[in-house]
């Protein structure tokens, strides 16, 4: 699965003219199990921004990535991107691997760090945090919550490694990892249209850029085509 390689390789562009602070992970934050509303009184700031996957069968070593504000460095709110990388078994089964990037998809709807109230829509990369004022006296870190979603990641059997980078410097270009939350969100859609339709006019597909594009999507529509 090398799809998304090249967004990897974006995102480390992205971040590398930034000091980054690098963590292996630790003890978890607490997990709430079940969805909590964080009332505005009790909010300490949000952070607005996007939050997606990248799936790859390359070596991803487990890790949390911090570019910018610790949460208790931070005192308003602002924009953030999470970006977290995932590693997962190689395999020759499409079906496998694209359910695979499904149900990865769906951790972060049953991930709840306590005092940290991710908000985000199916569909789309967008994604905002509450961060109530609790978790931050309690002492929540982004190390303790990507450590959180490294190990919600992890119960799924065929995830190998899991790196999750925070970005909230405030020179980050947030444009970019928009553009590369929506790339993402395209090649997902465009994975999906190739597992799901029999539709192969590529002259008329509205999928064409991003097949021209990325490596070996139209190879597997028409290989699934020949099945
Ligand atoms: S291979 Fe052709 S028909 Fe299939 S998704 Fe890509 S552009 Fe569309």
């Amino acid at each position: 699965m090398k799809f998304f390689d090249s967004l990897i390789l974006e995102t480390e562009k992205l971040i590398s003219p930034f000091p980054k602070k690098e963590f292996e992970v630790c003890k978890p934050w607490h997990d709430a199990q079940q969805a909590q509303v964080i009332m505005r009184r009790d909010t300490a700031f949000e952070l607005e921004g996007v939050g997606f996957n990248i799936v790859t069968s390359g070596e991803i070593k487990d890790g949390i990535v911090l570019v910018g504000d610790n949460l208790n460095e931070i005192k308003d709110n602002r924009k953030f991107a999470r970006i977290t990388v995932v590693q997962i078994e190689d395999s020759d089964d499409e079906q496998k691997a694209y359910n695979l990037i499904k149900k990865i998809d769906y951790v972060k709807y049953h991930t709840f760090p306590d005092g940290y109230m991710m908000r985000s829509t199916s569909r789309s990369h967008k994604e905002a945090v509450r961060v109530s004022k609790q978790a931050l006296q309690d002492g929540a870190d982004f190390r303790k919550i990507g450590s959180l979603l490294i190990e919600k990641h992890k119960e799924i059997p065929a995830v190998i490694g899991v790196k999750v980078i925070f970005i909230t410097a405030k020179e980050a270009d947030y444009n970019e990892t928009e553009r590369i939350a929506e790339k993402n969100y395209a090649i997902t859609e465009t994975l999906n249209h190739v597992m799901n339709s029999v539709n192969f006019d590529c002259d008329t597909c509205n999928l064409k850029a991003i097949c021209d594009e990325v490596e070996g999507m139209k190879e597997l529509h028409f290989n699934k085509a020949d099945k």
